[in-house]
């Protein structure tokens, strides 16, 4: 009895599907569309968007280069926790603790970015550009070559011609 009840659902299904995949109307593919649709919202991060100022190569970066309104909400949220916390040492004073929370997140954040920035195509660091341009062109040098040995190393030989 089971069996056969499950079965019929199996062939309504079947013919459900049927139907969608031979929707002759647009209402009816919009609703096939939707059916393999995920319910789950998806992450929208900011990305910051440039081009590599040497090999115009599109880069990408999820944040950005100064940090956003949710880090201060977050390292907020992180002091106001602290100050609870620490309610019958330093009472109220305890939000000053917002100052050196932001410091050592800022640090934290810089590190990121700056690690991020590089361009991976020709090992270009505009940090370093910025304080040590020499070095900074050294280091493209050495990316680039680098890069070139590896590629060379692949190639097989060419073929002596005599
Ligand atoms: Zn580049």
């Amino acid at each position: 009895m089971k069996e056969s009840m499950k079965d019929s659902k199996m062939k309504n299904l079947k013919d459900v599907y049927f139907k969608l995949k031979t929707a002759p109307t647009k209402k009816l593919r919009k609703v096939k569309l939707n059916l393999f649709k995920t319910s789950w919202k998806e992450k929208t991060e900011p990305v910051w968007n440039f081009i590599c100022p040497t090999c115009k190569a599109q880069r990408m970066i999820i944040g950005g280069p100064r940090p956003k309104q949710k880090h201060y909400v977050q390292v907020g949220l992180t002091s106001a926790v602290f100050t609870l916390l620490t309610w019958p040492v330093f009472s109220w004073k305890g939000l000053v603790s917002f100052i050196p929370f932001w410091m050592v997140f800022e640090i934290f954040y810089r590190i990121k970015i700056r690690a991020l920035v590089g361009c991976p195509h020709c090992g270009f660091d505009p940090y370093l550009f910025l304080s040590h341009e020499e070095k900074a062109k050294q280091q493209m040098k050495d990316h680039l070559e680098k890069k070139y040995e590896k590629i060379l190393a692949k190639k097989p030989e060419p073929p002596a011609t005599s």
